[in-house]
């Protein structure tokens, strides 16, 4: 059966769902739904504090946070940033922030001073959450600062602004929480990307965007009438994989969450075991780690049912090496974006006739198109153009930029995403390439007009098996100029986070341009490709 339509629309094959229409519901009501019957089960174990709560404790200390919120001053529509490692810490804080009606803006901690000081100004933050490792970079933003943790670096003491300490918030009793109207309509979080093209945006997401992904990203659960399962989730809440997908979808789902700041194998084996882990979300890098795990035989792995890869192009030969190592595990692909609250599509549990490569089917709920990038008429199967997406997943727009917004978002409703890539007769999805200028190293966004407004250099990609792609540049040299590739990687590696140094820099004597003068980047990166 296809799921084409004369309309040129993919619709979803999945049973339809009927998402919740009241309009005043909030995030955390949903969440907590039907917490009440099962107040003692494992809500989230931080696996590297050892911290635990059920659902009846996390549900207590949510609310307790948001009381303590109020309490320093946090109202509906406050904008506050999280910068931060995950912890049990950083998932009470995004629930009490939107408890409380404010709104939520992650960063990655790798993220540079100027980077960091660039969204907490776009985004117009009030507050900090963070950790006292990130004191260095946070204090440049002169912002009331809350901290996890309590060994406190001694110079805070001479802070210009306000200091709290999370441990104080917890402790504010729930009952003195004022619960504010809140719609589903209201936003709950601002999280960044580059989109197709430019600086990094503020996407805006509402508690609608949140609930339905929630509903679109367990619904397979409930299908295959699972019972509660637990997840493993070492990807950072600061994106939205960790924090939509996972965390809160899984969450309202009844589903356990283990955390852990970051992947390292032996403590991921380990974690699967003590906490008889059955559900864990990864991203490619991980799965190509996991192909050449022989380590694994040292654990009892048997709870684990189900692995699944997103947030960037994973390929068939790993997915089937990592089969070979994990035959009783189901392998699934998905895919989503930032701008769709983290999904559009997910493969069913391993089929019959299942074809590695594939991206899945939508989730429900989400209509597809593929539109021919010339001549933006819409294709039909197996033919490759633009994909675009509506559902009540699909963000509102970027954050005071309405230009951006038009561009993205058409008149219809249509997320243009910037991905090139096909469904075929069967409605599966393939994602096959970008028409953005956005690369993916090891699963973060790296924004190449960012770098390269630093830079004025050009860039060329080459893919790496570990990281995915890595950002390398073409730089043309001015007569005379005895510019050297180290001097030109330290002027980056001074402004940018980590993952976006630049690998590798060639020095040409020009690049290839369009004849109205636009790099023709696509022509570089295949040349890089056919050479190696
Ligand atoms: P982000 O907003 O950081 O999640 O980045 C979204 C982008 O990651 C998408 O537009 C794709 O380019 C890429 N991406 C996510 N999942 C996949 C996938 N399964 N295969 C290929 N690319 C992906």
């Amino acid at each position: 059966s296809t799921c084409y339509n004369p309309d040129g629309v993919y619709r979803s094959p999945r049973p339809p769902v009927s998402f919740p229409t009241n309009p005043s519901l909030s995030m955390t009501t949903f969440l907590f739904r039907n917490a009440a019957s099962y107040p003692e089960r494992l809500a989230i174990a931080d696996a590297d504090s050892g911290e635990t709560l059920t659902f009846a404790q996390l549900r207590s200390t949510v609310f307790s946070t948001a009381a303590g919120l109020q309490r320093i001053g946090i109202s509906k529509g406050s904008v506050i940033l999280i910068f931060a490692p995950n912890s049990i810490h950083f998932a009470v804080t995004f629930f009490a922030i939107v408890a409380s009606g404010a709104i939520a803006t992650t960063v990655n901690p790798l993220y540079t001073v100027s980077e960091l000081t660039k969204q907490a100004k776009d985004s117009g933050a009030k507050f900090v959450f963070t950790v006292p490792q990130l004191w260095d970079k946070v204090k440049s933003l002169h912002l009331p600062t809350i901290f996890f943790g309590t060994k406190l670096p001694s110079e805070i003491a001479t802070s210009d602004a306000p200091i709290h300490y999370f441990s104080d918030l917890i402790s504010v009793p729930e009952t003195e929480f004022f619960e504010p109207e809140i719609r589903q309509s209201d936003i709950a979080g601002l999280l960044y990307s580059s989109g197709t093209t430019g600086a990094n945006k503020g996407v805006v997401l509402t508690h609608r965007n949140f609930i339905c992904t929630s509903v679109m990203a367990s619904g397979d659960q409930d299908l295959l009438g699972e019972p509660p399962n637990t997840f493993l989730c070492f990807l950072p809440l600061f994106h939205i994989f960790g924090l939509s997908v996972i965390t809160y979808a899984q969450l309202q789902r009844g589903n356990s969450l283990v955390l852990m700041a970051r992947f390292e194998m032996e403590a991921m084996l380990r974690s699967i075991e003590k906490y008889r882990v059955t559900y864990t979300f990864v991203v490619p890098p991980v799965m190509i780690a996991l192909a050449k795990q022989a380590k694994a035989a040292k654990y009892d792995l048997s709870s684990l049912k189900l692995i699944g890869s997103g947030a960037a192009p994973l390929g068939k030969d790993v997915m089937e090496e990592v089969a070979k190592s994990f035959p009783t595990v189901q392998l699934v692909q998905g895919y989503g974006l930032t701008e769709s609250c983290g999904i559009i599509s997910l493969e069913y549990p391993q089929g019959k006739d299942r074809v590695y490569g594939s991206t899945g089917f939508l989730t429900v709920g989400i209509d597809g198109k593929v539109i021919c990038v010339d001549t933006q008429k819409p294709l039909p199967p197996n033919q490759q153009g633009e994909l675009c997406f509506r559902g009540p997943n699909i963000m509102q727009g970027y954050f005071n930029n309405p230009e951006a917004t038009k561009l993205t978002l058409d008149s219809e409703g249509w997320l243009h995403t910037g991905d090139l890539g096909y469904f075929d007769e069967k409605g599966q999805l393939f994602v096959v390439d970008r028409i953005k200028e956005l690369i993916k190293y090891k699963g973060f966004q790296v924004n190449l007009n960012a770098v390269i407004d630093i830079l004025y250099a050009k860039f060329k990609l080459f893919p790496d098996v570990e990281a995915g792609e890595v950002p390398i540049a073409y730089v043309v040299r001015t007569a005379n100029s005895s510019l050297t590739e180290a001097e030109v990687q330290k002027f980056i590696a001074n402004q940018v986070a980590s993952f976006k140094r630049l690998r590798k820099v060639t020095f040409v004597n020009s690049v290839p341009k369009s004849a109205s003068g636009k790099i023709l980047r696509r022509e570089l990166i295949q040349k890089v490709r056919s050479s190696l």
